[in-house]
């Protein structure tokens, strides 16, 4: 590590209290930063698991809490970042403080795309009041129409059906298709429909007040709870004045770096990929940035780029797959094991350009051992 870079950092301040920022956190002191260190987060309580709320939280009551953080960093909750003067290097926050550092993390994340617009009744699940919300609204058992087939759309529909409810899914084309591939995508559709989801084929366009949904064709779902699950929003308004945007999106090099004595790491960021600049809104993804992203603000370009082995997960169904490599997947799998796509198997596709994806369907696997079955394609 370059010991005079890290030296002229003395005060670092992480915006986002999510897992970015506190991997950031836990990152700048592995890497020898033991100078003043803060993080702000909107949110009043410590850093959680987002992807347990979906799953554990909503189906059993699980754990969504995260070890409590070592790294000592003064927290301060239930405040927002306003603004940000990069020139004198200081930001100001929402209850009229202000801070002024060497060294800034943006880890604010993302928030809920909304389908009604800010005021309109339906849920959405993004934060932990979110969850408990929706967890109480469930326990009710009212008829429920989730708008998104996307991995979460599936997960709070799959968490209303084990709560009782009847449950319709406004899906634009087959479930989790772009996301997994045609062949996964059926697969959970199958299991879906089996477990007795009803699936509407047809793009949502609004609501019509607090139990209609509308579609594109005129036709309308109703049900007694709307719940969108139709994409995020980075949180990028804070810095709508900084000069760090570009067309509104905070975009960072290969290690994070967004200007001088700025990194970005996490579901804000838009980063270089095999497919482009963009976000990777995934949990291991921001973990992965964060990592690289602390390194880069103590020591440049002496920081590794990062170089994402993409891994998702979900719950759904009574399904559970594990992926490491890049999804979707085209075409019939090979099967490492098992027969069957619903499982016990573990399956591989190799893409055109020589890289592999091993996907596990409702079988124990260590990640490092799907990691090795699908390096060994080929
Ligand atoms: C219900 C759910 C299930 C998911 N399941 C999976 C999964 O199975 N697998 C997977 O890989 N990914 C999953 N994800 C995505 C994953 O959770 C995110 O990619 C990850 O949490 C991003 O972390 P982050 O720290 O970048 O952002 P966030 O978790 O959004 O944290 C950012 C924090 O910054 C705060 N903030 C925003 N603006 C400001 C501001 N101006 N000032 C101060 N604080 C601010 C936010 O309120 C938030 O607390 C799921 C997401 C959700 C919502």
């Amino acid at each position: 590590m370059n010991s005079t870079r890290t030296d002229a950092v003395r005060r670092i301040v992480v915006v986002g209290n999510g897992i970015a920022g506190q991997t950031a956190c836990d990152s700048l002191r592995a890497a020898g930063f033991d100078g003043e260190l803060t993080i702000v987060g909107d949110e009043p309580h410590p850093a959680y698991s987002r992807p347990a709320l979906s799953k554990a939280l909503l189906v059993d009551g699980g754990s969504h809490e995260l070890a409590s953080p070592s790294h000592g960093a003064t927290e301060i909750l239930g405040v927002a970042a306003l603004a940000l003067d990069t020139r004198a290097r200081r930001m100001s926050f929402d209850d009229g403080s202000e801070l002024s550092y060497d060294g800034l993390v943006v880890a604010s994340g993302a928030r809920a795309r909304r389908l009604g617009g800010p005021d309109s009744p339906e849920l959405t699940l993004r934060t932990l009041e979110d969850a408990l919300t929706l967890r109480d609204r469930l326990a009710t058992q009212p008829s429920v129409a989730v708008v998104g087939a996307g991995p979460l759309g599936m997960e709070i529909a799959s968490a209303a059906l084990s709560a009782g409810c009847e449950v319709t899914l406004v899906a634009d084309g087959p479930p989790m298709r772009v996301h997994l591939g045609p062949y996964l995508s059926a697969a959970f559709t199958t299991a879906a429909v089996a477990r007795g989801l009803k699936l509407v084929d047809g793009t949502a366009v609004g609501l019509d007040g607090p139990h209609t949904v509308l579609l594109d064709d005129g036709a309308r779902v109703e049900a007694e709870l709307i719940v969108t699950a139709i994409g995020d929003i980075p949180n990028t308004e804070w810095l709508a004045g900084s000069g760090l945007l570009t067309d509104g999106r905070l975009e960072a090099d290969a290690r994070g770096r967004v200007a001088p004595g700025i990194v970005a790491a996490g579901d804000v960021a838009s980063i270089p990929t095999r497919s482009g600049v963009r976000r990777i809104p995934l949990w291991n993804s921001a973990i992965e940035q964060a990592k690289i992203a602390a390194v880069a603000l103590l020591t440049g370009d002496a920081a590794p780029e990062l170089d994402l082995e993409p891994y998702f997960w979900t719950e759904q169904f009574g399904l559970n797959l594990k992926a490491v490599g890049h999804l979707p997947a085209a075409g019939e799998p090979e099967f490492l094991t098992g027969d069957r796509p619903e499982g016990p198997a573990v399956m591989r596709w190799t893409h055109e350009d020589g890289h592999a994806v091993a996907v596990a369907v409702n079988q124990r696997i260590p990640i490092p051992k799907l990691r090795r079955m699908a390096s060994a394609s080929g």
